[in-house]
């Protein structure tokens, strides 16, 4: 092994816990109460515009434009479509998820850990260039993650096996030599495996595939498996 290609959200930042944050914030601002129910409401509607976008049928920011607006009718809020109105919305969710985000306790050691076993790394995941470089740097790991591959600059994501060939390509490193590493089994693992790099599951809930035999619950447990 050359090199190790990390996921960003849910495995170097806790996206999750940050979304929750903000949304526990955010959502009493526009008197909508974050329950359970609502919380996970605005994640089913999330991922819906964000495979819209991945897919090309949407721009960035008109699927932050569509996700709010579905979700406030979803809470039984009346249907606002004015585009400046629905901007000031989802800036109100932004901005507190952008103050929530933070490293996992263990990726700044693991990226030290790695380093020191002379692995190069690198970070591929689906995201845009300025959010995805915006966030590592704001965590304090842009210096340290080696190149940043973003779907929106390689023109391809994950689930797509393509998406690995050509970020190894880029890096310079053969698919053989390089392993991902993400905290999702259908998105860096299998497809990445498909592409011909070695992969593990960092499964920090537990969650499974149990019979995953490359998995790891910590990326403290990683450099000993590589
Ligand atoms: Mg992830």
């Amino acid at each position: 092994m050359q090199g190790v290609l990390l996921d960003l959200d849910g495995t170097l930042l806790d996206h999750e816990g940050a979304v929750t944050a903000a949304l526990l914030r955010w959502l009493p601002t526009i008197g909508v109460t974050p329950d359970a129910p609502v919380l996970a409401l605005w994640r089913t509607v999330q991922e819906r515009h964000l495979a819209d976008w991945r897919a090309g049928r949407l721009t960035f920011q008109q699927q932050r434009r569509r996700r709010v607006r579905d979700f406030l009718v979803a809470v039984g809020r009346p249907a606002e479509d004015d585009e400046t109105r629905l901007d000031t919305l989802f800036g109100g969710f932004l901005r507190r998820y952008e103050q929530a985000w933070a490293p996992y306790p263990d990726a700044a050691p693991v990226l030290a850990a790695l380093r020191r076993a002379g692995l190069r790394t690198a970070v591929l995941t689906n995201g845009i260039v300025a959010q995805q470089t915006d966030k590592l740097a704001r965590i304090g790991l842009l210096d340290r993650v080696g190149p940043v591959y973003t779907g929106e600059a390689l023109g391809l994501f994950k689930p797509d096996p393509a998406v690995f060939a050509e970020a190894c390509r880029r890096w310079g490193l053969p698919p053989g030599a390089v392993v991902s590493v993400g905290d999702r089994h259908d998105l860096d693992v299998l497809p990445a495996r498909a592409a011909g790099l070695r992969a593990v599951h960092l499964d920090r809930d537990g969650a499974g595939p149990l019979d995953e035999p490359d998995r790891v619950t910590s990326l403290r447990d990683l450099p000993a498996l590589l």
